[in-house]
C-alpha cells in the first residue's frame, strides 16, 4: 500500500502551505485535490490579484475581524503564524504588492503568483499532488495500544498516512469544486459542526419592491451600513453597489456576514452630509428643483430614484414643506429595509460555520478523533472580507504542520 506520513485532502490555499511546511519538516506528503486545477479559488481571489492578507489584523482581539461561536478559537495559530510571516514569504518569493485600503494586501500582478509560491514551497518540501482524484472512502485502524492510522479509497487506489488533514474549504462557488466533503468527515468521525450559510455575499430583495431601484443597477457609492441591535450591532463604512436584484459591495459582503433572515439593514447613503441642514439651506436659497439640489449631495441617479417616488418632492425646493424635507433627509440616512435573502453560494466569497472548533485544538488543529485535522475554510472561522480569510488559512496550515508527528 501506498503510505504516507500525512494525506492532505484539498489543494487550496490552507492545503497547499501546510504542505509545504510539512514537507520541509522531513514528512511524507501527499495532497489529493479532486479538482484538475489546485488553488482555484486564490486564483479568482482579490478580482484576479488575490489579497492575501491584512497588515492590521490583530490576533490578540480576533472577535474584531472574525466570526465564530468561539471568536477566541482563532486568537492561537493567527498569534503564532502573524501577517508578517506571510509577507516575509511573499517578500523571499520576490513577489510585489501594495496596499490598498484599510490594510488590504494584494499582488501588483496576479494571484498566479501566490500560487505558485505555494507550488514552489510545495516542491522544497517533496510533497506529491495528486489533481483530478477523489478520495470514495476514509476508514481509521487501530494498531495496538499507540499506533493507528487511516486508509483512504481514491481513484487512484488505497493509501494510507498516520495523520489525515481535512482542507477541503467551505461551499462557496461550487462550480470551481467547492463540496461539504469536510462536513461528511467530520460527521462519519462524531465531530460536532456549525450549521453552514453564505457569509460575504449580496444581498437580494422582493422582485415588486425592488423595482424602484433596479434601475440603479452600477451604482456604486460610500455608506454607512449596520444591522442587529444592541450588543449584536454591527456598522461598516464602506462601498455599497446596486444590483438588478439587490445590494452588493464590500459594505454589503461584510454586514451579510452579521445579517440574520429576516431582519432588517440600515443605510445611511450619505454619510459625510448633514442632510437636514443641507435640505433646509436649499429650501431657503435656491429656485432649483430638489432633485437638482439633491443631486449635488448624493449620486444622480439615485437623487432621481428617489424624487420619482414621491410627487411632494418634484418641486423647487422651496415649495417642498418641511415636514417632507425631514422625511426625506431621515429616509436617506437611516434607509430601512429588509432583504429577502442572499446570492447564495453561488455568489458568497465564504461558509459561516462548519466544524465545530469545541471539538478541535486551537493550538495544533487536530480533532477529538486522534491524528485527524482541520484547516482553513472547513473550520468554523470566517474572517472579514480584506484577506482576513486567506491569512485564517495560512495561520492554521501552520499550526497544524508544525504540530504533525514527523516519522
Ligand atoms: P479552498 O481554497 O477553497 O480550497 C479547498 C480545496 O479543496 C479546493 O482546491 C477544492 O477543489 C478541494 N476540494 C473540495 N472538495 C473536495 C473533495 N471532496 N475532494 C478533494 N478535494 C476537494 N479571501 C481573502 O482573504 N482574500 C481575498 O481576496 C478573497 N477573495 C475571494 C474571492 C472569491 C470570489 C471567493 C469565492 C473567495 C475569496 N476569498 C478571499 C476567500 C478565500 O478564497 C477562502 O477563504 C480560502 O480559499 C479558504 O482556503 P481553504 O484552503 O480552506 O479552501
Amino acid at each position: 500500500m501506498n503510505t504516507w506520513d500525512v494525506v492532505i485532502v484539498g489543494a487550496g490555499a490552507a492545503g497547499l502551505f501546510c504542505a509545504g511546511v510539512a514537507g520541509q519538516r522531513g514528512l511524507k506528503v501527499l495532497v489529493i485535490d479532486h479538482s484538475d486545477k489546485v488553488a482555484e479559488k486564490i486564483r479568482i481571489s482579490g478580482g484576479g490579484r488575490c489579497n492575501f492578507t491584512n497588515r492590521l489584523l490583530d490576533a490578540s482581539a480576533p472577535q474584531k475581524h472574525f466570526i465564530s461561536q468561539n471568536p477566541h478559537f482563532c486568537r492561537s495559530a493567527l498569534s503564532r503564524y502573524t501577517p508578517q510571516d506571510f509577507i516575509d514569504l511573499v517578500q523571499k518569493h520576490g513577489i510585489a504588492f501594495h496596499e490598498k485600503h484599510k490594510g488590504q494586501l494584494f499582488c501588483d500582478h496576479s494571484a498566479e503568483d501566490i500560487i505558485r509560491m505555494l507550488l514552489t514551497e510545495c516542491e522544497a518540501g517533496r510533497v506529491t499532488l495528486w489533481t483530478g482524484c477523489s478520495v470514495k472512502s476514509v476508514r481509521h485502524h487501530t494498531q495496538g495500544a499507540q499506533t493507528t492510522h487511516y486508509v483512504l479509497e481514491t481513484d487512484k487506489g488505497p493509501v494510507q498516512a498516520t495523520s489525515l488533514v481535512v482542507a477541503t474549504g467551505g461551499l462557496s462557488i461550487p462550480k470551481i469544486g467547492a463540496t461539504g466533503w469536510g462536513y461528511e468527515v467530520a460527521t462519519q468521525f462524531g465531530l460536532r459542526l456549525i450549521e453552514r450559510r453564505p457569509g460575504l455575499v449580496p444581498l437580494t430583495f422582493d422582485g415588486a419592491a425592488w423595482a424602484p431601484y433596479a434601475q440603479l443597477a452600477g451604482l456604486a457609492l460610500p455608506v454607512g451600513i449596520e444591522t442587529g441591535e444592541k450588543k449584536a450591532r454591527m456598522h461598516f463604512d464602506e462601498d455599497l453597489l446596486f444590483t438588478h436584484r439587490g445590494l452588493s459591495g464590500p459594505g454589503v459582503l461584510q454586514i451579510s456576514s452579521y445579517w440574520q433572515d429576516g431582519t432588517a439593514i440600515r443605510l445611511n447613503l450619505a454619510p459625510e452630509v448633514n442632510l437636514p441642514e443641507r435640505l433646509q439651506d436649499a429650501k431657503l436659497r435656491s429656485k432649483k428643483l430638489l432633485g437638482n439640489e439633491l443631486a449635488s449631495l448624493v449620486p444622480s441617479r439615485l437623487a432621481e430614484a428617489w424624487v420619482s417616488q414621491d410627487p411632494a418632492l418634484q418641486r423647487t425646493a422651496a415649495e417642498v414643506p418641511d415636514k417632507a424635507l425631514n422625511k426625506l433627509a431621515q429616509a436617506l440616512s437611516s434607509w430601512t429595509l429588509t432583504p429577502t435573502g442572499s446570492e447564495g453560494y453561488k455568489k458568497a466569497e465564504v461558509t459561516l460555520g462548519g466544524v465545530d472548533t469545541r471539538d478541535l485544538s486551537s493550538q495544533t488543529m487536530e480533532s477529538k478523533q486522534p491524528g485527524l485535522y482541520f484547516i482553513g475554510e472547513v473550520v468554523d472561522v470566517t474572517g472579514w472580507l480584506g484577506g482576513y480569510n486567506f491569512q485564517w488559512a495560512w495561520a492554521s496550515a501552520h499550526a497544524c504542520a508544525q504540530a504533525l508527528p514527523a516519522p
